[in-house]
């Protein structure tokens, strides 16, 4: 697309009409995936308009010639946006408008990308299913009865559904790789610091990164070629020049150690996973990977871990919703706690009230030496288990990304824990800082006829996302996919 819009074969808004007119046509109605909470208008406004009050004019590519000339791009629905609105698929910033555009999203625009519109998502980023989005579930594009995944649902959808060739979502404990996984595309969550949080609505800061999605691992790689980078905005960002992802890609694995961890294979998981994940092992193999049995003893305790210290930070970072300053207020309130009270009361979900009050609890005096504290150290042990690894000699870490493939919509709505667990696989990458991505990896037997697909996980040293994703395009390209359909 970029390719065509550069030479000027097609005009600059081709691409975005089109998606602007696919995404009309499968999101809406009874079967409808909604995986958009907002679209933008078709034609414009063009990337280089000056648009009042913005404060990008110059800022965007002006001759369309940029990386991502003309490529439709949808976004999360927690990264800040001057179009649309901004509402973390929640009450309580239904309707909110950004005053300032997130670093990522204005690195799209001066990219020549153009924005399709803002995708659903679990509310806050909380859950791993998108059914905890306050403007109802999204629809898994491979089989309309299974969740898409989440937090990051409706972007996966969105490129599932061939919309969009990527989108953008963020991830803090697996919220674009689970939803890569169960939808059948490709998810990529970069090292702790690689891409600037800045207009980020902020989850858990210490552990959220924006990701990117593509229907191959050439699309995502470009996204994220175009959104990485240092940003003085985000003192959580690293100065680190941004290498050629999309460059390389085919360099393939011969050589490399590729680590297996037994704690990522445990007895109980589901037979068909570990024949899908032995299958794409021996395609490592064949394509020259050398392959080594390695233990992360810490694994087991990582789900424990990530669900302390995440709900900790959203509790601190949540407090700013309070009626005031942004969003629904409560306007009939007497007095300024009511109006606190009220406010949040109707503007959170039932699992963003459970994250505060875990992490508030996990934070109290008296508490928060037994669970804040104590989680912290344990994180700690997590990253050291990964650097002992990496200091044997371990170049790339293999996991199936989820322990099973998307499961039905409501299946698991009634037991917040066996929602946490199919976070099993992912948190642990958020806890160490590590980048990671999820490929396609087959598909297993779904019941009634259906055959939903699996994703396999590389996990790599910090600011080692090039060989990572080296790694994941011989994977894909052993399963026949070349990307150049998209
Ligand atoms: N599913 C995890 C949670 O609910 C991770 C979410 C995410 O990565 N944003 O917290």
């Amino acid at each position: 697309m970029a390719a065509a819009v550069r030479e000027g074969s097609v005009p600059a808004d081709h691409y975005l009409n089109k998606a602007l007119e696919q995404a009309r046509a499968v999101d809406r109605g009874h079967e409808g995936l909604n995986a958009f909470l907002a679209l933008a208008k078709p034609g414009g406004p063009a990337p280089d308009a000056p648009d009042s009050g913005s404060g990008r004019a110059g800022e965007t590519h002006p001759t369309g010639d940029g990386l991502l000339a003309g490529v439709p791009v949808a976004v999360k629905d927690n990264l800040c946006t001057l179009d649309l609105p901004t509402t973390c698929a929640s009450r309580i910033l239904e309707g909110y408008r950004s005053p300032y555009e997130a670093t990522a999203v204005r690195r799209l625009r001066v990219a020549g990308a153009r924005l399709v519109g803002k995708t659903n998502m679990d509310e806050f980023a909380m859950g791993s299913s998108t059914e905890n989005s306050a403007f109802g579930p999204t629809r898994n594009p491979r089989d309309r009865d299974r969740v898409p995944g989440g937090s990051s649902g409706g972007s996966a959808a969105a490129v599932a559904a061939g919309v969009v060739p990527c989108a953008l979502g963020s991830d803090t404990g697996g919220s674009v790789r689970q939803p890569a996984a169960f939808c059948g595309v490709v998810g990529v969550k970069p090292t702790y610091g690689r891409v600037s949080r800045y207009g980020l609505v902020a989850f858990a800061s210490s552990l959220d990164q924006v990701g990117a999605f593509g229907r191959s691992v050439l699309d995502a790689a470009l996204l994220l070629e175009a959104v990485a980078g240092y940003d003085p905005r985000d003192p959580t960002s690293v100065r680190r020049p941004v290498p050629d992802l999309s460059g390389g890609l085919d360099e393939g694995i011969r050589g490399r150690v590729v680590g297996l961890p037994r704690e990522y294979l445990p007895d109980t998981l589901a037979p068909e996973v570990r024949a899908r994940y032995d299958e794409a092992v021996e395609r490592l193999r064949e394509a020259g990977a050398r392959i080594r049995e390695v233990s992360l003893p810490h694994t087991r305790f990582a789900v424990s871990t990530y669900y302390v210290l995440a709900p900790a930070e959203a509790s601190s970072n949540l407090a700013r919703y309070d009626g005031v300053r942004y969003g629904g207020r409560a306007s009939e309130a007497r007095s300024t706690l009511e109006l606190y009270r009220a406010s949040r009361t109707r503007g959170f979900g039932p699992e963003v009230v459970r994250r505060i009050m875990l992490g508030t609890f996990g934070l109290s005096a008296g508490y928060h030496d037994q669970y804040y504290d104590r989680a912290q150290k344990v994180r700690a042990l997590i990253a050291r288990d990964f650097e002992r690894v990496w200091a044997d000699g371990v170049d790339l870490l293999f996991t199936p990304t989820a322990p099973g493939p998307a499961f039905r919509l409501g299946e698991r709505t009634a037991d917040p824990v066996a929602m946490y667990l199919s976070d099993v696989f992912t948190v642990t990458a958020n806890l160490a800082g590590i980048p990671g991505v999820s490929v396609p990896m087959g598909e297993v037997a779904g019941g009634g006829g259906d055959r939903p697909p699996l994703g396999g996980q590389f996990l790599a040293p910090p600011w080692h996302e090039a060989p990572m994703l080296q790694a994941a395009r011989a994977l894909e390209v052993s399963y026949g996919i070349t990307g150049e359909d998209t």
